[in-house]
């Protein structure tokens, strides 16, 4: 597997290989010590300074230096490109089921013709 290829914590940024257990979710990871993260900041329910309490963020801001941040923020953008694969995805699914174009593009509120041009790789 290339660096490139290994899965991240979406949140902390760590690899696979650092962590106990990574959970998958649609173009997210969360390791196993972000839950228990994210846990503790809903029981605190306390909110950081300068942090919006209805939603906290992981890793949290305020503990992080500036390079710190700048160090995550190349996760953060190769995120898009990880989502973007697992929509893709999960609209392949939705095809191998017999979902047609119409239903995919309702659902995503774009129309049948530019969900079958985003999504199924034919000309
Ligand atoms: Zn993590």
């Amino acid at each position: 597997m290339t660096v490139a290829a290994r899965i991240r914590c979406s949140f902390c940024g760590k690899a696979d290989t650092e962590v106990q257990r990574i959970v998958a979710g649609p173009g997210v990871y969360i390791c196993d010590e972000c839950v228990s993260l994210a846990a503790t900041v809903i029981e605190q329910s306390a909110a950081t300074a300068g942090e919006d309490p209805a939603r906290p963020k992981l890793p949290i801001w305020s503990s992080l230096s500036d390079d710190e941040m700048l160090g995550h923020i190349p996760r953060v953008a190769a995120h898009i490109d990880a989502t973007e694969a697992d929509l893709v995805a999960w609209v392949r699914e939705l095809r191998r089921r017999g979902t047609t174009w119409t239903k995919i593009g309702e659902a995503l509120g774009i129309t049948r013709q530019s969900a079958w041009e985003r999504f199924s790789g034919e000309e």
